[in-house]
């Protein structure tokens, strides 16, 4: 391929696809703004329309800020492809670093400095979502300080984790010839299973704290549960989320013996321990049916494509001059190589949300049907009400957009599915 052919459909892709999104986002906003004068007929009795109108303000603000982000990030893209940016400051970090500390130093270098002009382009905007919008809509309970003690940890946590997994996989890259792409994805793929267990035991924990339940009641009640759905009781714990925000939630995490259910303190505070019992058989129905396995396989997939794709497209010169960037002459083109396919497959990629959308939006409905087997499903969807209403998470999305992009089904439609479930 000519690298102006690919240059040409690289640039198409990141219109069409910021078109795309633009618009659908749009369309949302539309859609909430009209239906915000009244609570959809369903919701009528159990939300009131001030919380309704709230869910209203609050999407609408998250919209308005989210074209102004995407915009950021359209720009960004370009920026480091097409308009040379990763190509001077490859220039820049290689002349500087590789003569006196080396090539794997310059690619590392290269990587984290990348890794830094993104962060520190989007800090501004994540600063101005947390300390204005959330603000505003009363969920921020962040202070500058625990903001910046976090963003130093996170920073902490990028060159500690990051780096050695980054060095290792440009090594391979560098030593194991025609099929390093086999080899750095196995890596790769034991290097995410390790994070599977390493996330909740180590790394969570160094940000919030994690507690056992500590109402005695609620506790045996909770235990009979998991006995009843075979899981360990020591499984579940309470987060401390209210320590950052209003937000409130629960999930599922970790693997083998990390496994682990975690309910906000925020969610704890809100509901009855029978709607805790629906919203913990739902999470312990995404366990028993290995919704876990079956998306860390569908991620390894994934990223087998993406290699398989990289260790073909890394030996061709049109996908380096293509995306703007001059390959080295006397340095390896690894780092430049990696850093071009993480640039090169969202723009591409998009087309593939609505289908993980999708797949996630059916291990709900599964999960919930699970749910409505152990516990009470008319509680599972008390419990939801809640936590829309609690999050300000608007009840009348639009279709095509809660198509697009939901993980979870909209409210409507999963409270529809619960009442069909027969009781328990
Ligand atoms: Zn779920």
């Amino acid at each position: 391929m000519p690298s102006f052919a690919l240059s040409s459909l690289f640039a198409a892709a990141i219109v069409l696809g910021f078109a795309l999104r633009t618009w659908l986002a749009w369309r949302q906003m539309r859609h909430v703004a009209a239906h915000r004068t009244a609570v959809p007929a369903p919701f009528a009795a159990k939300v009131s329309l001030e919380s309704h109108q709230k869910a209203a303000d609050y999407t609408l603000a998250r919209g308005r800020f989210g074209h102004v982000s995407a915009a950021v990030a359209t720009a960004m893209l370009l920026g480091w492809t097409l308009l040379g940016g990763l190509d001077a400051l490859n220039e820049v970090v290689r002349d500087a670093v590789q003569p006196r500390w080396g090539a794997m130093a310059y690619q590392l270098a290269l990587l984290g400095a990348v890794a830094a002009i993104g962060g520190l382009i989007e800090m501004p905007l994540d600063a101005w979502s947390t300390f204005r919008i959330e603000q505003r809509f009363g969920f921020n309970r962040m202070t500058w300080r625990l903001y910046l003690t976090d963003a130093a940890k996170g920073v902490l946590m990028g060159v500690l984790i990051g780096a050695p997994i980054a060095a290792l996989v440009l090594w391979i890259m560098g030593a194991a010839g025609p099929w390093w792409w086999l080899w750095a994805w196995l890596a790769w793929t034991a290097f995410q299973l390790l994070m599977l267990v390493l996330y909740p035991t180590v790394i969570a924990p160094m940000f919030n704290k994690f507690q056992p339940l500590a109402d005695p009641t609620l506790a045996e009640r909770v235990k009979a549960l998991m006995a009843r759905c075979g899981f360990a009781a020591k499984g579940l714990f309470v987060m401390d989320g209210s320590k950052r925000s209003a937000h409130s939630n629960a999930y599922f995490t970790g693997l083998g013996a990390a496994k682990r259910v975690v309910f906000y303190d925020t969610l704890l505070g809100r509901l009855t321990p029978g709607e805790v019992e629906a919203v913990l058989a739902h999470e312990l129905g995404h366990f028993k049916l290995r919704h876990v396995p079956k998306r860390m396989l569908g991620l390894f997939a994934a990223s087998l494509g993406a290699l398989a794709l990289l260790g073909w497209l890394a030996q061709q010169q049109w996908f380096f001059t293509g995306l703007g960037v001059t390959p080295n002459l006397a340095a390896p083109n690894d780092a430049l190589a990696l850093l071009l396919l993480l640039f090169a497959l969202p723009p591409f990629g998009f087309l593939l949300v609505p289908l993980a959308s999708a797949w996630s939006r059916k291990h709900e409905f599964e999960a919930d049907a699970y749910a409505c087997a152990q516990a009470s499903g008319r509680e599972l969807a008390q419990a939801l009400v809640k936590l829309h209403e609690d999050n300000a998470g608007t009840l009348t999305p639009d279709p095509l957009y809660a198509k697009f992009y939901y993980s979870h089904p909209p409210a409507a439609e999963r409270l529809a599915a619960l009442e069909m479930e027969p009781a328990r």
